[in-house]
């Protein structure tokens, strides 16, 4: 059973339809790439993946007891977030806000939760730093940890190597697909990153409002659709 399934589906801003008629589906431990031009509509499905933005139109199902608030999701980088004043600790923790519920005090489970996520991606030694202190690669993988204590199932990242160098986003990369292969967690990516996406996705939706492709990365790469933006790749890089 499919973790997410979209059916037809549409969304839009004050009556002004930006994704239309959009069908794909995300399986268990699969490593889907979502890729497009500037304005395709990227993170707007990103939003309703998320539940923030419900469609005009169609269904977003969500299988194997996948619940909207379990969706461990790493946002775009903001400038508010670079200067969280925090610690490693907190940020991490504050990842299991979303299924806390109504209760007023992390649990022992949290707390476990986010130190095993911590030594997971190797920044326990951080943890009582300053969020805004870090570099660029630390901060992600903080960030990772956090969108980590949210999740068994699902991550969902948007554009998550932006402003990093090379060195630290190849690893940040091998450290997704780590996790999806060892965890068995599925990703979700958005990403303009043509060459890693192809080294790592399993399949790739190709999205200009509605689906140019939705597949697995190999058809993708057989397709013209998929040949013709891999030719024009370092454009979109
Ligand atoms: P991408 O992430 O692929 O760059 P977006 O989802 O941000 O694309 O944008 C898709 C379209 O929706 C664009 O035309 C954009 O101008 C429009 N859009 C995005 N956010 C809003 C918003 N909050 N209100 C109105 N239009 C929006």
């Amino acid at each position: 059973m499919a973790l997410i399934k979209c059916e037809n589906i549409s969304i839009a801003y004050e009556g002004q339809t930006v994704v239309h008629d959009l069908s794909f589906e995300v399986g268990q431990a699969d490593y889907l790439c979502i890729i497009g031009e500037n304005g395709s509509g990227k993170s707007t499905l990103v939003k309703s993946l998320l539940g923030l933005k419900a469609p005009a139109k169609g269904k977003i199902i969500l299988g194997d007891g996948l619940k909207q608030n379990e969706i461990g999701y790493l946002p775009q980088q903001t400038d508010v977030q670079k200067d969280f004043p925090a610690s490693v600790y907190e940020v991490v923790l504050s990842g299991r806000l979303n299924s806390r519920g109504f209760r007023p005090f992390y649990t022992a489970t949290d707390k476990e939760k986010a130190r095993e996520n911590m030594e997971l991606l190797g920044i326990q030694d951080l943890e009582r730093q300053c969020f805004r202190d870090l570099s660029g690669g630390q901060k992600q993988r903080v960030l990772l940890a956090r969108a980590l204590c949210a999740t068994k199932k699902l991550l969902l990242l948007d554009e998550p190597v932006t402003g990093l160098d090379p060195i630290v986003t190849q690893e940040f990369y091998q450290l997704i697909n780590e996790i999806n292969k060892k965890s068995g967690i599925a990703v979700v990516m958005v990403s303009h990153d043509i060459e890693s996406t192809m080294a790592y996705a399993s399949h790739i939706l190709h999205l200009q409002e509605t689906a140019l492709f939705f597949g697995s990365a190999m058809d993708y790469q057989r397709s013209e659709i998929g040949q013709a933006f891999l030719r024009g790749g370092e454009h979109h890089a």
